[in-house]
């Protein structure tokens, strides 16, 4: 498998120390399972994760979720703001609040990420997080959608703003049942303001650049599921294709 630079495969050893010493020396013993949701922006990765976790017994780790949640906004909102203008978040930043987050006894017997590890980096120290536990991720689920798809779904995509309900609609396919507004809550939808097409454009190309790395280290750790669903499937169709994949493999 090509073009994992040294540095990259002299950290992915010492995370397979570490986690050898874990499960030896101090015997952490893996009796869970985790897995990642990896995909584009609008590839529908959030409401495959709504369904695979119950299937596998599993929390769904959604990064940003957790990043909007008011204890971590607190602790990490200046650190925060500053990324807002910057876009991607720090890979150590992200580290630590995983880091803490892994601790939770929801996460006792697993969990499914969603929204990390966006880049190689953090791919990398969410290994070692991992490792320091004696365990790794057991499967990396890739939803693969044409880039012309994406962007079609996003700008159509509306958004309910309340933060305890955050479900999205698309104007074609998915419409709410009074127009711009939100059938569960009732509050007004939004379009939001990274949904319009040049911020879209530009995610795209910002995505395709950190996901080739990330995915040639999981093709090289033997996890990573490459899943292309057909255009136009629903969010049940992609959930039973990835529930076979992961079923068969
Ligand atoms: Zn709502």
């Amino acid at each position: 498998m090509a073009n994992l630079t040294l540095k990259v495969r002299w950290q992915m050893f010492v995370n397979d120390t570490i986690r050898a010493f874990a499960r030896h020396i101090l015997r952490r013993h893996k009796d869970n399972e985790h897995g990642a949701l990896l995909g584009g922006p609008g590839s529908g990765k959030g409401t495959l994760g709504t369904r695979l976790g119950p299937h596998r017994g599993l929390n769904l780790l959604g990064m940003g979720d957790v990043l909007r949640r008011e204890d971590i906004q607190k602790e990490y909102g200046d650190r925060l703001a500053a990324m807002s203008k910057g876009g991607l978040l720090p890979d150590a930043l992200v580290h630590e609040i995983l880091e803490r987050e892994l601790r939770m006894p929801a996460y006792k017997r697993g969990a499914i990420f969603d929204g990390v590890p966006r880049t190689l980096g953090q791919a990398l120290l969410l290994e070692r997080s991992l490792a320091w536990q004696g365990i790794s991720l057991d499967w990396v689920v890739l939803l693969e959608i044409d880039d012309e798809e994406l962007v079609e779904r996003l700008t159509h995509r509306r958004t309910c703003p309340n933060p305890n309900c955050r479900r999205t609609y698309h104007l074609i396919h998915n419409r709410p049942k009074v127009d711009g507004i939100c059938d569960e809550c009732k509050t007004p939808l939004i379009q939001r303001k990274d949904d319009v097409r040049e911020v879209i454009v530009e995610r795209l190309r910002k995505y395709r650049e950190e996901i080739t790395p990330l995915c040639i280290f999981y093709k090289t750790r033997g996890v990573l599921y490459e899943v292309k669903p057909a255009k136009g499937s629903t969010p049940q169709e992609v959930f039973d294709l990835v529930k076979s994949v992961l079923t068969s493999n």
